[in-house]
């Protein structure tokens, strides 16, 4: 048996059901599939379940390419705004975390609610639990086979994005069909990641597990102002997932555990104003006490400010200003948010997310070589991807 439909898109999450939306409002005869079960589980566990839709302040320097002008054209194309638009016409109550960012009053599932609901109202037929043998190409149509079933197409859209949460349905399908019709990967790797440590630095993430504070977090010249977080595997929070879409094994971080202060000044002014006060009271008045003993101990201070040497404390402001430190990896793909590289997009023209060697397959959302910073960058890129393919294919 072979269907025949306009366009086959393959992966209903966030980047296929837009271009599912988009190329059936366009009156094109659109077959949307997926091998999980249930539909939208990346877009259910978002945000805390709060579903991060979009950020009100997208722009191209928050996303990571090679190529980082490919992204400016569907950014274009459909923004921030636009999505916003959608959210409201549908009532969903949302709210501006911090930083721009937008969630869910309620729930993500409103969002996979609002998306399936659309891709209805487009006519677009949806299959869910459907396992791709194989994918083909024959006098410029594309061919899927599930079983012994064939479906055939004028257009095909990967949307099965990138590597991370394997358990949800995560799967090297787009990168696989890339090598297969002779397009370029750029190297992937996990992004948006808790990073790990040595034993020694471990074991003092350990001691502190729970515990979050404000620092700015930076590799070279990149930097991250936001909260991180003590875990019991390494160092989390937001300013580490930023951070580790940069970092590159084998070199340091540098950690500002009291950005707001010259820790130095600090312990000078507290020498020449108290001199009898204790070492481990002055630190806590910048750091929790947890964290502040820690400091303390790891750099043989204790007793009286006055009673400890310049160098000492110039040592223990910097360890509390500047800590540099050598993460050993990654917790992976397990807990990854996202994923680095992927379709490279010196093979996919910008203005429509279609291969340059092959009319007709276009490549959205995560799968491509396009990462957002943590705050609801991700998901914009899947809608304004989605939505340009969708005018095309
Ligand atoms: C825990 C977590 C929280 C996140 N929170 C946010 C957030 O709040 N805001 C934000 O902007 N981003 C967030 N992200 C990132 C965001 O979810 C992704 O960037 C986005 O979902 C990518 O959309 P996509 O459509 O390209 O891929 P996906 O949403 O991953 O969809 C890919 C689809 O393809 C299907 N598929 C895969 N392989 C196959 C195959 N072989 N055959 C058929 N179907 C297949 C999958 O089942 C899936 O339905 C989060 C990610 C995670 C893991």
């Amino acid at each position: 048996m072979t269907e025949k439909y306009d366009v086959i898109i393959v992966g209903a999450g966030a980047a296929g059901m837009m271009s599912a939306i988009e190329a059936g409002k366009r009156g094109r005869k659109v077959l949307l599939v997926d091998h999980a079960k249930k539909i939208g589980e990346k877009i259910r566990i978002s945000g805390g379940g709060r579903c991060n839709f979009t950020n009100i302040h997208t722009h191209p320097d928050k996303f990571i390419s090679k190529n980082p002008n490919f992204i400016i054209s569907a950014l274009k194309q459909y923004t921030q705004n636009d999505f916003i638009r959608l959210i409201k016409k549908h009532n969903i109550k949302f709210h501006e975390k911090k930083l721009g960012q937008l969630f869910c009053d309620e729930s993500a599932q409103q969002v996979i609610e609002m998306l399936l609901l659309e891709c209805k109202e487009a006519n677009v037929i949806l299959k869910k639990d459907m396992k791709i043998k194989d994918i083909d190409k024959k006098d410029d149509k594309y061919f899927i086979t599930v079983d012994s079933d064939k479906y055939l197409s004028e257009s095909l859209i990967i949307a099965t994005g990138g590597l991370s949460i394997p358990k949800i349905g995560a799967t090297q399908f787009g990168y696989d069909v890339a090598k297969k019709f002779n397009l370029k990967v750029v190297e992937t790797l996990p992004a948006l990641v808790p990073l790990t440590f040595n034993e020694k630095i471990l074991s003092i993430c350990k001691k502190l597990t729970g515990l979050s504070i404000e620092t700015v977090v930076s590799f070279k010249k990149v930097f991250f102002e936001e909260g991180m977080l003590f875990t019991h595997r390494g160092l989390s929070g937001p300013s580490i997932l930023q951070i580790s879409s940069y970092w590159k094994l084998g070199e340091n971080i540098r950690i500002n555990l009291s950005p707001k202060l010259d820790v130095a000044k600090f312990i000078n002014d507290k020498k020449n104003i108290n001199p009898k006060q204790d070492i481990n009271i002055i630190i806590s008045e910048l750091l929790p006490k947890r964290l502040a003993h820690i400091i303390c101990n790891e750099n043989n201070v204790s007793g009286n400010i006055c009673e400890i040497s310049n160098k000492i404390l110039d040592r223990l402001s910097d360890s509390i200003n500047t800590w540099e430190i050598k993460p050993t990896g990654s917790e992976g793909y397990r807990t990854a948010e996202v994923t680095l590289g992927g379709i490279d997009t010196n093979e996919i023209s910008s203005k429509t997310m279609m291969s340059k060697k092959h009319p007709g397959l276009f490549f959205v959302g995560e799968v491509v070589d396009v990462t957002g910073h943590l705050g609801g960058y991700n998901f914009q890129w899947a809608w304004s991807s989605g939505y340009v393919a969708g005018q095309h294919a």
